[in-house]
């Protein structure tokens, strides 16, 4: 049993249910990989946690990097416009690339990022997000190959996500009191 942070008012995904889809996705990920060219890209923040032990449940050779975005708008709602903030090291020219997403809700900083992934020539080019706010009358823009639950249509923190850089180190997913907001 874990111990709630003070601010937190209900868990929805507890440390040993997220640790089962992680062992889920790896398991599937290491099948469908196996012999291939395996590059996960994590976007910066929110994906490093969910990285970190997707990468160990994954037991076929791959190669990891990192890309940061910021999205252009009012910041309340993803506006399909992203600038990039820190772009790959690596050249994913004829690997199968995989990205890797803490949360998949419009998917409009997918889309974007998808596309100017695709230019660059990748043998293949899927999505493995963590969660996908997945609710009647929502439609993703983009159609994640992995998912490791959905999610309902509410603001969450921990596992890498963040309220204002707060939360991102809790080791479950909740959402907070709305007092915190106040
Ligand atoms: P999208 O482009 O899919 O609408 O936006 C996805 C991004 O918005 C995620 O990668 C994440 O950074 C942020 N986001 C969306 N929903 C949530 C949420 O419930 N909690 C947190 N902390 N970030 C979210
Ligand atoms: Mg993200
Ligand atoms: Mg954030």
């Amino acid at each position: 049993m874990e111990t709630m942070h003070p601010d937190v008012e209900k868990v929805l995904f507890s440390e040993e249910d997220i640790a089962n889809m992680v062992k889920r996705l790896g398991a599937q990920i290491s099948e469908d990989y196996k012999g291939k060219d395996l590059v996960l890209i994590a976007v910066l923040r929110g994906a490093v946690v969910f990285m970190g032990d997707l990468m160990r449940a994954i037991d076929t050779d791959l190669a990891i990097d990192f890309m940061a975005v910021s999205s252009y708008g009012n910041g309340t709602k993803s506006s399909g416009t992203v600038r990039i903030i820190k772009d790959l090291d690596i050249d994913i020219k004829d690997r199968d690339v995989l990205i890797v997403e803490d949360i998949l809700d419009s998917g409009l900083t997918l889309k974007y990022l998808m596309a100017n992934l695709v230019s660059r020539g990748p043998a293949s080019l899927e999505v493995c997000t963590f969660l996908w706010k997945d609710v009647e009358g929502k439609q993703a823009a983009i159609d994640p190959k992995y998912v490791g639950t959905h999610c309902p249509d509410e603001f969450v923190v921990g596992y890498g996500l963040d309220y204002a850089e707060h939360y991102r180190n809790l080791p479950y997913v909740g959402i907070l009191k709305p007092e915190v907001y106040a």
